[in-house]
């Protein structure tokens, strides 16, 4: 077999070759906690894949028949998209120097639920792999519980379990510094938003798609622009190392335990294993 020919096992920090999944046995490996560890070539072009049209309107009708009263049954008004002049919503009154195609990231108007993309480098750099289960646990249930077991994006809940807990990071593209701004509940829809990547990956891309359209009342333009906005984000930041600032993390661990979980943070997610906890 000519090396040409041989399947490629990928992990978070390789770059993914343009032909990567052209070779049966293509593998990428990636994933935190109980996420997906190892997927298909197949399943890997899907994470960069935006998602099809057609397919999110097959998903927006199947899961909401009614968008307004879908909203976890919330009698309050559609969130910012009110604060949208109407026109502009139905894309009648837009202006003409707008270049229509793609439409401009400042195009996308605030909104309730946003896509948050870890960075490839940064995937196993999370809180969620840096502590111990017990610890997880102990974290996620006082998240849950200080939410009223209820989503703080839409304040809906998931059929099978109400709440995620969410790891809300800010990036310092100029340090390359990410830092853990808190950790929040989600309704398990709205998480699925915030990891899109890994919803494409799941085939859950346009469902996902469909509940931040719903979400935020915007219209599939406004959706669109904000997802490709993410990815190119996604793409840049993905090209270095980061460097975690967990001391957000201090309040919510026992004192013991903070030195070890940063002194762990240091160490790049691949070598963490050899190494031991
Ligand atoms: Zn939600």
């Amino acid at each position: 077999m000519r090396p040409d020919d041989l399947p490629r096992h990928l992990s978070e920090d390789d770059e993914l070759p343009d032909d990567f999944g052209t070779r049966p046995g293509d593998t990428l490996t990636f994933g935190s906690g109980s996420y997906i560890r190892a997927v298909s070539a197949n399943e890997a072009h899907r994470f960069m894949q935006r998602p099809d049209p057609e397919a999110v309107a097959r998903a927006w009708a199947a899961s909401a028949p009614q968008p307004v009263e879908a909203l976890g049954g919330q009698s309050a008004p559609r969130g910012l998209g009110r604060l949208l002049p109407t026109g502009w919503r139905r894309g009648a009154r837009q202006p003409a120097a707008i270049p229509a195609p793609i439409p401009s990231p400042a195009a996308v108007p605030a909104a309730r639920l946003t896509i948050e993309l870890v960075p490839a480098t940064s995937w196993y750099h999370n809180v969620r792999a840096l502590v111990d289960e017990q610890t997880w646990d102990r974290i996620r249930r006082k998240v849950y519980r200080q939410a009223g077991y209820r989503c703080e994006l839409c304040g809906g809940r998931g059929p099978a379990h109400p709440v995620e807990c969410h790891e809300v990071w800010r990036y310092d593209d100029q340090t390359r510094t990410q830092t853990l701004v808190g950790m929040i509940a989600l309704c398990p829809a709205c998480h699925q938003v915030k990891h899109l990547g890994l919803a494409n990956v799941r085939g859950k891309g346009a469902e996902a798609r469909a509940h931040l359209l719903r979400v935020n009342g915007w219209t599939p333009e406004q959706a669109d622009a904000h997802i490709e906005q993410a990815f190119q984000v996604w793409e840049r930041r993905s090209q270095g190392p980061w460097t975690l600032d967990l001391d957000g993390l201090r309040a919510d661990v026992l004192g013991g335990e903070y030195p070890r979980i940063a002194r762990l943070a240091a160490i790049p997610p691949e070598r963490r294993d050899t190494i031991g906890s």
